[in-house]
């Protein structure tokens, strides 16, 4: 990928993600389309010779009979998957430990297959209960699944040294939106991400963090429930569940883009005011 491609990744501004929640509608929408346009039979000819009480009776019926039976095929993930309401539902009120136990056994998503494979561990997340500051990141790699903790290596480096910067007391708990690791260090794809949200949802429910500090599109989209770019909901303060949420972009693209560290210092200085503001 070239490099103007990367950057454009990161701010957000390549393809719109298509929201997974109206893809099977769209998918529907489409085959009714094509089907109408296949199936249509001819209209049905008017019978000679009936009565005035028949031949009303057909031109009622006719418009009936003349519409095509379409059927829907099953979507492949419906917009309100009664078993994934269920199993939303039963990780909403997991205490901590049946959280992370659920998290290392989880099947949801195909991660779980190269996991099983590699007998690796899901990194669950580092830090203490109830923190000033909740990084999000996306996914971990290699090492960090080794080391079991996220941001590690140079972006972390990078990373501890920003929040060192607006507060060198503050209790940090770092996380990822995907609990395991994807293959190549591929970005999260968006079923994977919704599969996986319930677990971070309920770990912020449970962390009570101060703050939250959201590194890149994907985590966001993941929070936020939008496609708007980092570039753009990162120029005011958010909220998640009431809780300051600040977006910023993730370390390992700062490295890359040096000259965009003064915007993320613009994005520290805002979370650093979410630290001593009163809550909303
Ligand atoms: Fe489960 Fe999340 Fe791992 Fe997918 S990434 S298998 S949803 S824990």
């Amino acid at each position: 990928m070239s490099r103007r491609a990367l950057i454009l990744e990161e701010l957000g501004l390549n393809p719109v993600w298509v929201r997974t929640a109206i893809l099977p509608e769209l998918q529907i929408a489409a085959q009714a389309v094509q089907a109408v346009a296949v199936n249509a039979p001819a209209p049905a000819p008017r019978p000679q010779g009936l009565s005035p009480v028949a031949v009303a009776a057909h031109q009622a019926l006719a418009p009936l009979v003349s519409q095509p039976k379409f059927s829907p095929p099953p979507a492949a993930i419906p917009a309100n998957d009664p078993v994934e309401d269920e199993r939303s539902k039963r990780i909403a009120i997991m205490n901590w430990d049946e959280l992370q136990s659920a998290v290392s056994s989880c099947t949801a998503c195909p991660l779980c297959q190269s996991r099983q494979k590699n007998n690796e561990q899901p990194v669950f997340g580092t830090g203490p209960m109830q923190p000033s500051i909740m990084v999000l990141g996306e996914a971990p790699d290699a090492d960090e699944i080794a080391q079991q903790k996220p941001f590690l290596g140079e972006a972390g480096k990078l990373l501890d040294n920003m929040l060192a910067a607006i507060s060198e007391d503050s209790l940090v708990y770092k996380a990822n939106i995907l609990k395991c690791r994807t293959p190549n260090k591929r970005n999260p794809q968006a079923a994977e991400a919704q599969q996986c949200a319930p677990f971070l949802k309920r770990q912020i429910e449970l962390l009570q963090p101060k703050s939250l500090f959201v590194l890149g599109r994907f985590a966001l989209k993941t929070l936020l429930e939008t496609d708007e770019p980092v570039s753009v909901l990162r120029e005011k303060l958010q909220h998640y569940k009431q809780i300051p949420l600040v977006v910023s972009y993730p370390p390992t693209y700062l490295l890359r883009n040096l000259p965009d560290k003064s915007k993320a210092w613009q994005d520290l200085l805002r979370l650093k005011g979410t630290l001593t503001a009163p809550l909303v």
